[in-house]
C-alpha cells in the first residue's frame, strides 16, 4: 500500500456520494453527458480569492496566471474575481481578451514570443514582459512601424531562487527573463527609446509549500526591484513580485499558511526605498487559486487481476490528467488523492488496488497501490486537485480518445 496526498477540505459525502459544489458527482456526469469530465467549483476559487485578499496587504493587486488553466467559462468569472492576467501565448492573450479583461490589466511574459504575437499584443494594449534584449530589440521595431507607443515591463531572472519550490525559475541561468545583472540597462534603453516602460516582474518559482521560504523570496523580489529601480533612476509603475504558492498534492503536503505571508509583505512593502513609493505592486497565482477547486471523474471499465495484483481500469488517464500520472514535472512518481466518488468516505478494503488509465502505456498509471473501498466497473473515480494543469496541461491527442468533457459549477 502507497499513501496518497491530502483530499482539498472542500469535499464532503452525502449518503456516500462525492459532493462538487453541493452537487452529487453522479448527477453533475449526468449533467455533463458522459465522463471523462472536468469538475470546476466557482465556489472553491471564490474562497481562496476572498482569504488571499483578506491574507494580502491591501494595496497588493491579484492577478491570475492563466496557464493554469484557460477555460474561457473560468476566465470569464475570474475576469471579475482579479485585477489582472498574466499570459504566456498569443492564444491566451486573445482568451484573456475575450473573457473581458481589460488590455492595461494583461501581461505577457514567455519566452519564444513570435512576431505575430508582438504585433496582437502591443495592438491591444497589453504589457509585454520582456525577456530578452532580442525581444526587445523585436518589439521596438514593430511598434514603431505600427505608429504605436509599447507597454513594456522587464522580465528580471532574479539572482536568488525560491527555496523548496517544485519548480525553479529563477536564479542561476535561465531561459527566462534578462539576468538581473542586465535588467536596468535594458529598461533604460526603452525608457530612451520612448516606450511606455511599465516596471518589473521578476518571478522565482512555483508550487512552493514553504511559508518561510516565500516570505525570504518576497522580500529579496523587492530589494531587487529597489535596486534595479535606483539603477535606471526612475519609479517603476508596477513590480510585479511573482508568486509561488504552492498545493499540496502528496502525502505529506502541508496547505500553506499564507496569513504570515502577507504580514511579512505588508512590512516589507511599508519599509520599501523610496524609489518605489509611488509603485504599484501585483502578485501572480495560477494553482494557488484554481488547482484545489478542480475533480477529474472518470468511471471505471473493468476491474482485472495480475498476479495477485488488483488493477481498476478507468475511461480516463494522463491524455486528460497528465499531472496525476507523475509525468509533468516531478522526478518520483507519488499519488494523488485519489477516491471513489460513489463511495466517498467508506472504509478503505485491506487490499490496495492500482488505478490505470485507457492508455496502452506502462505510464498511464493514475492510483499506486492505493487503499479504497471496494471497486466494481461503473464506479466514478475522483482524482482531486485538477483545477491547474489539468485538461490544458495533458496530451489529449495521444491515441485519438476524445478529449475530456469539462462543467464549471457556481
Ligand atoms: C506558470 C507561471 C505562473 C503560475 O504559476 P503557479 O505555480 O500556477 O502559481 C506565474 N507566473 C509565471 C511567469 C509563470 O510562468
Amino acid at each position: 500500500m502507497k499513501p496518497m496526498g491530502p483530499i482539498p477540505p472542500f469535499f464532503e459525502s452525502e449518503e456516500g456520494m462525492l459532493l462538487i459544489g453541493g452537487c452529487g458527482a453522479a448527477s453533475l456526469v449526468d449533467e455533463a453527458g458522459d465522463t471523462p469530465l472536468f469538475v470546476y467549483d466557482m465556489g472553491i476559487v471564490e474562497w481562496q480569492v476572498r482569504a488571499l485578499r483578506d491574507a494580502m496587504p491591501s494595496e497588493l493587486s491579484i492577478h491570475y496566471a492563466v496557464k493554469a488553466n484557460p477555460h474561457p467559462a473560468l476566465l470569464e468569472r475570474m475576469a471579475r474575481l482579479v485585477d489582472g492576467f498574466d499570459v504566456a501565448s498569443g492564444g491566451e492573450a486573445a482568451r484573456a481578451l475575450e473573457a473581458g479583461m481589460d488590455a492595461a490589466h494583461v501581461s505577457f511574459a514567455g519566452p519564444g514570443k513570435r512576431d505575430d504575437e508582438l504585433i496582437a499584443a502591443i495592438d491591444a494594449g497589453i504589457t509585454l514582459n520582456l525577456e530578452s534584449e532580442g525581444e526587445a530589440r523585436r518589439a521596438l521595431a514593430l511598434a514603431e512601424q505600427r505608429g504605436r507607443t509599447p507597454r513594456l515591463a522587464v522580465r528580471v531572472n532574479p539572482d536568488f531562487d525560491l527555496k523548496g519550490s517544485g519548480m525553479r525559475m529563477g536564479g542561476g541561468a535561465k531561459p527566462f527573463g534578462v539576468d538581473a545583472d542586465r535588467a536596468a540597462g535594458l529598461a533604460r534603453s526603452l525608457i530612451d527609446a520612448g516606450a511606455d516602460w511599465r516596471g518589473w516582474h521578476i518571478f522565482a518559482g512555483s508550487q512552493a509549500l514553504d511559508a518561510e521560504a516565500l516570505i525570504d523570496s518576497q522580500a529579496a523580489t523587492v530589494g531587487l526591484a529597489a535596486r534595479l529601480s535606483n539603477e535606471v533612476g526612475v519609479t517603476p509603475p508596477l513590480v510585479n513580485l511573482g508568486g509561488g504558492f504552492g498545493i499540496p498534492y502528496f502525502p505529506g503536503d502541508q496547505r500553506l499558511d499564507i496569513v504570515p505571508i502577507g504580514d511579512a509583505l505588508g512590512q516589507t512593502l511599508q519599509a520599501r526605498a523610496d524609489i518605489l513609493a509611488g509603485s504599484e505592486f501585483a502578485m501572480e497565482l495560477g494553482r494557488w487559486l484554481v488547482g484545489e477547486a478542480g475533480v477529474y471523474l472518470t468511471r471505471v471499465v473493468d476491474v482485472k487481476q495480475s498476479q495477485g495484483e488488483t488493477f481498476v481500469v478507468v475511461d480516463g488517464g494522463l491524455h486528460h490528467q497528465l499531472a496525476a500520472s507523475g509525468n509533468f514535472g516531478t522526478v518520483v512518481r507519488r499519488n494523488y488523492p485519489i477516491a471513489v466518488a460513489n463511495r466517498f468516505g467508506q472504509t478503505a478494503e485491506n487490499e490496495a488496488v492500482t488505478v490505470v488509465g485507457c492508455l496502452c502505456t506502462p505510464i498511464d498509471k493514475l492510483g499506486d497501490k492505493v487503499a479504497l473501498p471496494k471497486v466494481v466497473e461503473g464506479d466514478l473515480i475522483a482524482i482531486f486537485v485538477a483545477g491547474a494543469y489539468g485538461a490544458s496541461a495533458s496530451p489529449s491527442g495521444f491515441l485519438g480518445h476524445p478529449p475530456a468533457l469539462e462543467l464549471l459549477l457556481g
